[in-house]
């Protein structure tokens, strides 16, 4: 499969979706499939680069792709996927975090994906503009030891 031709000033995907809240309700959630840099883990079974920029993503073009897919968005939660992990600087540039957050600030739940390598410092400084209930989701795929070390996750399992 080709990479796509996308522009870093549009999300590649918007969806508004009814998710279920585990109480027996359902939620107004929008998920933005954002346009970013590529993740540098290089996972063997990924496919996300396909819809991803070459280069670093340009500042500001984050918010921009935030307020074109939250424009319709009546949601109460917001998930922001880049196709790699929200704390890599070079796909959302910290610079944006006060511009993003403060979009974030404005729904009751907000998720995002990040791998474990990225941004202890960098998630410290988002933190402190986050106001919502902040959540980060962390694609595991597997618990099977050898499994995981076939995928090249860069992640390894600590029993407790
Ligand atoms: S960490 Fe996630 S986005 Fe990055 S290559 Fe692996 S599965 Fe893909």
């Amino acid at each position: 499969m080709n990479r796509e031709q996308l522009s870093a000033y549009e999300p590649y995907l918007v969806v508004h979706e009814a998710e279920p809240d585990g109480r027996g309700n359902q939620v107004e959630t929008t998920t933005v499939f954002l346009t970013a840099s590529t993740c540098p883990v290089g996972c063997n079974m990924c496919d996300l680069h396909l819809n991803t920029l070459t280069g670093t993503t340009p500042p500001g073009a984050i918010t921009q792709q935030i307020d074109k897919a939250l424009k319709d968005s009546k949601a109460a939660w917001l998930k922001l996927y880049n196709s790699g992990n929200f704390f890599d600087p070079r796909s959302i540039p910290p610079v944006d975090y006060p511009a993003i957050s403060q979009r974030c600030n404005q729904f009751e739940r907000v998720i995002v994906e990040n791998h474990p390598r990225f941004g202890k410092h960098r998630l410290r400084s988002f933190l402190d503009l986050i106001t919502c209930r902040f959540e980060i989701a962390v694609g595991l795929e597997t618990v099977q030891p050898r499994w995981l070390n076939r995928l090249e996750k860069q992640l390894s399992l600590i029993h407790i």
